[in-house]
């Protein structure tokens, strides 16, 4: 009665339920999925009770694509009565055997759904006093520590709950497994929410540093009207903004963008080359991993980031498709590349992808 846990946007249940059957069986940790359309969550049920450690290790969630958070299910809970439902969670607890002596922290959680958000006060409340008598109980440390393994506990709904737990380096630390960014007033559109959490979640710090530079060149192909300009401008980069729309007048007044009205397809890099390429044109998955490849094979840009807008059907296929034939290219090159695809919480029906050349000592 073990599983796997994904929390996942809304409406992609599916894909994520693909891509953990994909990536599970592969590791030889046999299971079958089980997911509801606009649920926001999928499981991937484990035939063999013993593979739980295996499985939530095998993988960070940071270097998968749609799930947000990944919990390990020891126990399941169905038909929770109203009242004393905390005394309920600490009787099952006891009843099954605990996969760790002691939790550094807990979290209660819920769906991203319209009927989730009916949750939220509920598990914001119930987590105070399940806090102390997991303490009292000897279950969780005194004081926070992110050192230990998380207990999650995940309200389906009022009356049925799962309870698992998360690793340190392999989890997102983040309540829901999402990060919300504030929209910068003075961006020219909401999209650069989008490169924001980019930077911000999949890139370390190191490679922030390294990859954002200020006095560094970029080019932004489908940059208008400039939310991802935006972004590199405040970190002190030069930009080529590429599109036949308008750009922000604001970011022209910087002095460090150039427009240039033309098809991101056929665009060449003004001095050769640019530390860094990013891409948001609303094109077919393939072309744009295929024009990304060209820009990197070629050196004229070090780094990549962009994103895949997805189709309807297929998607964890279309994407790992179109990534894998990108990186076979790549690995016929003398360089070395970091290369992460997450469909971001700030995403739509898009991945965000980070291809980060690292030099061979730095691997
Ligand atoms: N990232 C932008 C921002 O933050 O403001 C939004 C980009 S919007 C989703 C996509 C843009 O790609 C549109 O402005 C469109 O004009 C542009 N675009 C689509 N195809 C293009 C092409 N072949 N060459 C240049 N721009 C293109």
């Amino acid at each position: 009665n073990t599983s796997v846990l994904a929390y996942c946007r809304p409406g992609y249940e599916n894909d994520t339920a693909n891509e953990l059957t994909t990536r599970y069986g592969e590791a030889a940790i046999y299971g079958y999925p089980v997911s509801k359309k606009q649920s926001g969550f999928a499981l991937y049920h484990l035939y063999d009770d013993t593979q739980l450690e295996n499985a939530i290790t095998q993988f960070a969630v940071s270097q998968s694509i749609f799930p947000r958070q990944l919990v390990a299910v020891f126990c399941a809970m169905k038909d929770i009565e109203k009242d004393d439902r905390v005394g309920q969670v600490l009787e099952a607890l006891k009843e099954g055997e605990l996969p760790y002596s002691i939790f550094g922290a807990i979290d209660v959680e819920y769906p991203d759904t319209e009927d989730g958000k009916t949750l939220a006060k509920f598990c914001r409340k119930f987590t105070v006093p399940l806090r102390q008598a997991l303490r009292k109980a000897g279950w969780l440390t005194a004081k926070e520590n992110a050192g230990k393994p998380k207990l999650h506990i995940f309200f389906e709904s009022f009356e049925n709950c799962f309870i698992g737990y998360t690793l340190p380096n392999y989890a997102s630390q983040d309540h829901l497994g999402i990060c919300r960014l504030k929209f910068p007033s003075d961006a020219p559109s909401r999209s650069t929410l989008k490169l924001e959490d980019a930077l911000v979640n999949m890139l370390s710090s190191k490679q922030q540093t390294r990859v954002l530079r200020s006095g560094g060149r970029a080019v932004d192909l489908g940059a208008c009207p400039g939310g991802w300009t935006y972004q590199l401008v405040k970190r002190g980069m030069y930009v080529e903004a590429i599109d036949n729309g308008l750009i922000a007048d604001s970011l022209m007044a910087t002095g460090l963008v150039e427009h240039h009205a033309a098809d991101g397809f056929a665009y060449k890099p003004q001095f050769g080359r640019v530390d860094l390429l990013v891409c948001d044109m609303i094109e077919q998955p393939d072309r744009v991993a295929k024009l990304m490849g060209d820009w990197l094979v070629k050196h004229w840009a070090t780094h990549a980031i962009f994103n895949l807008k997805l189709p309807m059907k297929r998607r964890y296929e279309t994407v790992t498709q179109a990534i894998s034939l990108l990186v076979s290219r790549l690995d016929a090159l003398n360089d070395a590349f970091s290369v992460k695809v997450r469909h971001l919480y700030h995403d739509r029906d898009e991945v965000t992808v980070t291809i980060i050349r690292t030099s061979e000592d730095e691997v």
